[in-house]
Parts: C-alpha cells; structure tokens; sequence
C-alpha cells in the first residue's frame, strides 16, 4: 500500500504526521522544479510554518520536465517522508505542505493559470543551474538558448521557468491583479540578482512596458540554501518501507544539518520561515560566498577526483585520509581566504562542521551526482576563488588541482580506461576539446581549456602561473592519477 491521507493514522507513533487539518491548507507558493531538494528543503520549513497555524501558505509543485515526481507524489495526496540520516541514527517526518503536482509539458495552460491565481504571492524555484537559461560567464540571457526561442516564438506553451513567470506575469498585468515574489533556491551567486536579471532580459524580449511592470511588481530575493539532499535510491525506499510498514515512493533523504539564509524583500509577505530556523538578512552575499567555495567548491572537487579514484560516495572520498585533509586544507588556506569572513562568523566551527558532514556515511551521496553539469558549477564554485587567489598571488594548488581532474573527467574515460558518462550540457565541446588537444601534450590541453570562454571568461587565459599549474597537473594526474597525486604532493599538508 501506497502512503496517502487514510493511512496517516496508522503510521509508527515515532514517525512525525502533519498535525493540522490538510483541507484547510490554501495554495501561497507555486515551487517549479519540485525535486528532491525543494522536498526536504523550502517545503520542510513551510510545514513548520502551517503547522504553526499559517494555513495560507500550501505548497502546488510544478514539474517543467518528466512527470516522475507527478507520478510519486499525487497518488499519495502529495504526502512524502523527509528521512533524517546520519552516523547517529534515522528519523522519519511525513510532510504535507505540498498539495498537487503538475506537468507542464502535458498542460503549458493549465500551469500559466495556476501561476496567475491571486492566491500565489511566491514562486519559487529549484530547477538547476542550467534552468536559467543564461551564459554562466556574463550572467546574461542566453538568447540563443532553444527553450528561450521556442518560449518567445510559442508564449502560450512555454517551456522554460522564465517563460512561465513572464507568460504569468502577462496575464496578471491584462487582469489587474497584482505581482508576486520570485524566489530562486538554487545553486547560483547572487541568485536572486541573477533571476532578476534575466527575467527582466527575457521580458525586454517580449514587450518593453511589460518588462517595466514587471520590475514595479516583483521581487527577486537572494538566498542561501544549503543541506545535502541526495537523489533517493530504490535501497532508501526499501528500507522506509520497513520502518512505515507502506510504501512512500516520493520519499527524500537529507542530512540532519539544514541552513536557509534569505533576502527580506517580499512583495506581499511570506511564511514566518524565520520561526522555523531560516535566517533572515540584508546582504546575502557573503554567506552565500562563503557555502559556495567552501563547501560546494570542495565538494565538487570531492566528486572528480573522488570519481576518478573510484569512489563511488563523498562518504567513501572522506575515507580515504588524503582526501579528506585535502578538503579541509583547501577550505583553510585557498577558499577561506578567498573572502572577507564577518567578524562574528566562526569559520573553523563551520570548517570542521563540512567535514563531519561529507564524513556521513548515512547518507549515500554519489560522486557521479555532483560531478554533474561541471560547466555550471564550476564558475561560481572554484573559479571565484581561484581569481582572488591569482589576484592576491595566493595560493593556487588545490583549485587547479581540482580543474585538472575535472578535464580529466570531461575526457568521458576514467583512469581505468572505462567510459564515464558524462552529464554536462556542454559535455559534446568538452570532450571534442581533450579528443584534439590531448595528443599534443598537458601545455596546450591546459591552454585550450582556459580559452573555453564560456567556462571561464576571458581573463584567466591570461595567467601564465594558472597556466603552468594547470598542466602541471594534467600532466601529473595522466602519469601518477589523482589518489597518487593527492597522496604525494599534499602529503606535508
Ligand atoms: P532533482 O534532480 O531532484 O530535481 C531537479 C529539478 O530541476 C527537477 O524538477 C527537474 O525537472 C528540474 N530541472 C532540471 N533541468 C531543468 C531545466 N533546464 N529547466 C527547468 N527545470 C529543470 O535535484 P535536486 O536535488 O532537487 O536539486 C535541484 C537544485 O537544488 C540543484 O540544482 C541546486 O541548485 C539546488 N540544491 C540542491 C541541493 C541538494 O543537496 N540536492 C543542495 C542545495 C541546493
């Protein structure tokens, strides 16, 4: 048997059930890309607040891909566990914040109407990075972009986040009824600047007095999310299975540690997130900088050279101790000193908390999985830190480190000589760029990489000392490999 409302009674007295009446929940937030992360999440903290009596504040999900999560959730009555893992133990919480999916693809109308309903005052996202539909080096509206075309020539059957908020948006202004708050949870520095921006791109696109209407009437907060959620795995569910005596097929797993700093800057108000441990500021920024190169920039470096030395989970990288004084090695003297820290901030707290976090063997989070869409995430994760460090002439070893497993790692061939599948949407030109330049020596596949402009921008092709690093390392990974590496030229750290 499947959960859904009927069975909620009958669950085990330690599982945690919603404790109000889920008819009474109105719908005031539309999330599109309702994966696994907005789950334990944005949807987890607004439970706490309908929980507390804000009933206006349900949750509808919006799916602009597959129908998988559609499938998981609705015959459930949008019911999922958040299942709290760590070396300490399990703790299930059954969530019902969320009241319906939808599909876009199966029906473009249906969600522009939802997203026009008054009710709505936050929409907010967790679609990826590359759901932005923008040149991760400028920061700009890639107009180029297929979804952006087709969503501009096709207004009424949208296919990208930002055509549904704009079509939205539209449709609100011909109706007299006001804007709402957009609220990126994503990945991304400056998020909310960066949303803010490319909306405004892509409407100045459609119709430039919309694009002014626009602007009076929503707001785009930053944010800073963080708290590892993996991809659920069919072991997870087997093993909730036994602890709920039914199945949960929309179950998400997540680390006990969770952190939500926000921009105070709603339109027409917002869940009391605060009262649910979330931290309302008003500068983002250097929080977010601070998570991005510490542990997002040491976790993606987890993940290749993790990858490429055979582990299959951050947990197994940590287990090998090279690797784990490595990322706190970097953490110390590369990304920490990449930022201004807030003087009350205590950053080694913070330092030795990632640790123990990427140490949680509970938690199964593959490499392959945050070795995905590398040419997103690199920018904002190891080459902010990288261009302070050169800035500074810092230290550069662990990043450029990093990059090279990374090349090694978009090559698709993995140290034994076995083909990796590469999820990258610029993995067809990654690979084409180490295929021609990988014969002609370390020097130019190093050269060739940092003159791929849409990864890293114009500058750093300039640095002969990154330059040097970098194939010095390519050439040391390609001869040695990277355990060997990290073993041996990290070993006095
Ligand atoms: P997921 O794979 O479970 O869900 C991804 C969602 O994004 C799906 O709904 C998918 O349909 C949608 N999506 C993918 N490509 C898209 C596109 N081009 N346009 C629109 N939607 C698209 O992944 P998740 O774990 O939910 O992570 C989603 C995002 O949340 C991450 O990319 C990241 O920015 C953020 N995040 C995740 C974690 C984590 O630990 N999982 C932690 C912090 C932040």
């Amino acid at each position: 048997e499947r959960l859904n409302n009927s069975i909620l009674e009958n669950l085990p007295p330690e599982v945690i059930k919603p404790a109000y009446d889920r008819s009474e929940v109105t719908t005031g937030i539309v999330h599109l890309g309702i994966g696994a992360f907005h789950r334990a999440h944005q949807a987890w903290y607004t439970e706490n607040r309908i929980t507390a009596g804000e009933k206006d504040w349900g949750i509808v999900g919006a799916s602009l891909r597959s129908a998988g999560v559609r499938d998981q959730l609705v015959p459930q009555n949008g019911l999922y566990s958040v299942v709290e893992k760590s070396n300490a133990g399990t703790k299930v919480q059954i969530v019902g914040a969320v009241s319906d999916v939808y599909v876009a693809p199966e029906s473009p109308q249906q969600l522009l109407e939802l997203l026009a309903q008054e009710s709505v005052r936050i929409v907010s996202l967790t679609i990826t990075e590359k759901g932005y539909c923008h040149d991760p080096a400028s920061g700009n509206l890639n107009p180029q972009h297929p979804d952006v075309v087709h969503d501009l020539e096709n207004p009424q059957q949208p296919k990208s986040a930002l055509g549904f908020i704009v079509g939205a948006l539209q449709l609100r202004k011909e109706r007299g009824l006001p804007g709402f708050t957009v609220l990126s949870c994503d990945n991304l520095p400056s998020n909310g600047h960066l949303l803010g921006r490319v909306l405004s791109q892509y409407a100045e696109k459609v119709d430039s007095e919309l694009a002014t209407w626009i602007a009076d009437n929503t707001t785009t907060p930053a944010t800073m999310v963080d708290r590892i959620v993996p991809a659920t795995t069919d072991e997870d569910r087997n093993e909730l299975e036994s602890i709920l005596g039914c199945r949960d097929e929309a179950a998400v797993m997540a680390e006990p540690f969770s952190q939500w700093v926000v921009e105070d800057n709603f339109l027409r108000g917002r869940p009391e997130w605060d009262k649910a441990g979330a931290m309302f500021v008003d500068d983002v920024e250097v929080y977010e900088l601070i998570k991005l190169r510490l542990l997002n920039g040491s976790h993606s470096m987890l993940a290749y050279s993790g990858y490429l030395a055979g582990c299959e989970t951050v947990a197994d990288v940590m287990a090998e101790p090279a690797f784990n004084k490595l990322a706190l090695h970097f953490m110390q003297t590369e990304a920490t000193t990449s930022i201004d820290v807030p003087a009350d901030f205590d950053i080694a707290a913070y330092q030795a908390q990632l640790i123990e976090r990427f140490e949680n063997r509970a938690l199964r989070h593959r490499t392959w999985q945050i070795a995905m869409d590398g040419s997103q995430k690199i920018p904002q994760r190891w080459l902010g830190t990288l261009r302070q460090q050169l800035a500074n002439d810092g230290p550069i070893d662990v990043v450029s480190f990093a990059l090279a497993n990374w090349i090694r790692y978009v090559s698709a061939v993995d140290e034994q000589g076995n083909e990796i599948e590469v999820s990258d949407p610029l993995a067809a030109e990654l690979k084409a760029l180490c295929d021609q330049y990988k014969s002609q020596g370390a020097r130019k596949l190093a050269a060739a990489f940092l003159a791929f402009t849409p990864v890293f921008g114009d500058d750093l092709r300039e640095s002969a000392r990154l330059q040097e690093k970098l194939s010095d390392w390519l050439q040391k990974l390609e001869t040695e490999g990277t355990l060997a590496c990290a073993r041996k030229y990290f070993a006095e750290i």
